[in-house]
C-alpha cells in the first residue's frame, strides 16, 4: 500500500510512524524547506498523551517536557495580579500532561520514523484526481504520484482541503482573535524569567513570556481581531497592538523577528461536514482544527492518527478504513470545538471589568497554564484514547 501526505506536522509524521512501520510505503510532501520546530509552548494530554505512549514514545516526551511551575498574570505596568499553579492542572490530569515546545515534539515523532519514509521538502499538492483503484497526486514540482492514499495533514490552511472538499471561507470559522509566536535569546530577560509562564494582559489582549533552556525564551500573543483582518505586516502590528504593555515586553518585541519567520495567524477552528472522499482524507488541523482555546490541536491530530492508522492496518481498505477513523474522532473534535468556543469570550476580556473577573475565576478554579484558562474543557471525564469509538 502506499500513502502521500502531504504536511510534515504532529499530524503527518504521527501517522507517517504507523504506516511505515506496517509496511506501507510513504511518501510525506512538506511545504517548508526543511523539518520547521519550534513554534511554541503546548500543553499536552488527553487521548495524544495515550497515543505516544502507545507509540512507546512518551519517554522522551517527559524527557524533554519544559518544566513549568504555573501561570503569573501581570498588569500592563507589570504587577502582579494572581499566580495560578500547575499543581492543580497537573491532578486533574493525573499526573497525565507534560508542557512542550510544538516542535519539540514534532522533533521526536521526525526521529522515530524509519527508514522507509520518504520526505520532499519545498514541496505541495497542485491537483489531486481520484479514480476507484488509486489517487493521482500532481505535486508542485510537475510529478505525479499514484498511491492508494492522499492524506491532508497540512494544517488550518490546508491546501488538500482546497482541492479536494473547497475553498477555505466554507469551513472556516473565526473565534474573534490573532495570535502569534517566536523564540528568542537574550540572557538579561532570561536571568528575569524563572519557571514560570508571564502573562501580561490588558483589555483585548495578552502576551505571554517564558524561559525555556538556558537563555532562550518563548513569546507568545493573542488579542481580539474581526475576521478577514490579518495585516500585511505582522510584526508592525505586533508592536503596534502591543506598545503601551509595560515591564518586560518592550525588551521582548524588541527580538521580534522578520514577518517570515514570525507565527500569526488567526484563531480559528475547521468544520467540514465530511473529513473525508474516496481516496482522500484529512488529518489534523486541516479539518478538526478546535484552536488554542481548546487547547488540545496537537495532542488530537496525534490521536486522530492513532485512529486512522488502526483502521487503515485493520482491512487497507483506504475508501471505507477513513469513513470509519471520522466516524470514530469527529465526535470528540464537535465537543472539543463547542467547548472552545464557549470561552472564547472569556480567553482576553475585553474590558478591565471582566478581566478582573476572569482572573478572579481562575484564581479559585486554581486551573493552570495556558490551557488553564479553558476549564470547562479540561474537565471532559472521559478525555482517553480509547474513548474515540464509534457511536451506537
Ligand atoms: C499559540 C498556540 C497555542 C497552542 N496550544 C496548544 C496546546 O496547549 N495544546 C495542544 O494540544 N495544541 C495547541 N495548539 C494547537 C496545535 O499547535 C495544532 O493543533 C497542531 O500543531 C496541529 O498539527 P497539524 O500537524 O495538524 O498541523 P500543523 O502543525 O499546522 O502542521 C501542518 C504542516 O503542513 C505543512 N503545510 C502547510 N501547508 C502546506 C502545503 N500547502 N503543502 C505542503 N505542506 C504544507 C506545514 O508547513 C506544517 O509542517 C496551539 C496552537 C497555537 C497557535
Amino acid at each position: 500500500m502506499r500513502v502521500v501526505v502531504c504536511g510534515a506536522g504532529i499530524a503527518g509524521l504521527s501517522l507517517a510512524w504507523w504506516l511505515e512501520r506496517a509496511g506501507w510505503e510513504v511518501l510525506v510532501v512538506e511545504r517548508a524547506p526543511e523539518q520547521r520546530g519550534a513554534g511554541y509552548l503546548i500543553d499536552f494530554f488527553g487521548p495524544g498523551y495515550d497515543a505516544v505512549e502507545r507509540m512507546g514514545l512518551l519517554p522522551r516526551v517527559r524527557e524533554r517536557a519544559q518544566r513549568v511551575a504555573g501561570v503569573r498574570y501581570r498588569d500592563p505596568t507589570g504587577r502582579v495580579t494572581g499566580t495560578i499553579p500547575y499543581s492543580s492542572f497537573l491532578r486533574l490530569q493525573r499526573g497525565r500532561v507534560v508542557t512542550m515546545m510544538r516542535g519539540e515534539l514534532e522533533n521526536i515523532l521526525f526521529e522515530a520514523l524509519g527508514p522507509g519514509v520518504e520526505f520532499r521538502y519545498s514541496t505541495s499538492v497542485d491537483a489531486v484526481t481520484t479514480t476507484d483503484d488509486h489517487v493521482a497526486v500532481t505535486l508542485t514540482t510537475g510529478e505525479v504520484e499514484r498511491a492508494d492514499l492522499l492524506v491532508g495533514a497540512d494544517g488550518v490552511h490546508s491546501r488538500v482541503r482546497g482541492l479536494a472538499f473547497g475553498p477555505e471561507r466554507r469551513f472556516l470559522r473565526h473565534l474573534g482573535y490573532h495570535t502569534a509566536a517566536y523564540l528568542f535569546t537574550d540572557p538579561a530577560i532570561a536571568a528575569r524569567l524563572d519557571d514560570h509562564l508571564e502573562m501580561l494582559e490588558a483589555p483585548g489582549l495578552q502576551a505571554g513570556v517564558c524561559r525555556l533552556d538556558g537563555d532562550r525564551c518563548a513569546a507568545v500573543f493573542a488579542h481580539r481581531a474581526p475576521a478577514d483582518s490579518l495585516p500585511q505586516d505582522a510584526r508592525a502590528r505586533l508592536r503596534e497592538r502591543y506598545a503601551d504593555l509595560g515591564w518586560l515586553l518592550p525588551e521582548v518585541l524588541d527580538h521580534c523577528p522578520e514577518p517570515s519567520r514570525l507565527y500569526y495567524d488567526e484563531v480559528a477552528q475547521i468544520e467540514t461536514a465530511s473529513w473525508t472522499r474516496p481516496r482522500v482524507v484529512l488529518l489534523g488541523d486541516a479539518c478538526q482544527a478546535v484552536s488554542l482555546l481548546a487547547g488540545q490541536g496537537a495532542a488530537m491530530a496525534v490521536a486522530g492518527a492513532c485512529v486512522l492508522a488502526e483502521e487503515l492496518l485493520r482491512d487497507g481498505d483506504a475508501v471505507a478504513a477513513p469513513l470509519r477513523y471520522e466516524a470514530r474522532v469527529r465526535p470528540a473534535i464537535v465537543r472539543k470545538q463547542r467547548a472552545g468556543r464557549r470561552t472564547a469570550d472569556w480567553f482576553v476580556p475585553a474590558t478591565r471589568a471582566r478581566l478582573r473577573l476572569r482572573t478572579a475565576v481562575l484564581r479559585l478554579a486554581a486551573a493552570p497554564g495556558l490551557t488553564g484558562l479553558l476549564s470547562p474543557v479540561l474537565t471532559t471525564p472521559a478525555d482517553r484514547l480509547n474513548s474515540l469509538r464509534p457511536p451506537r
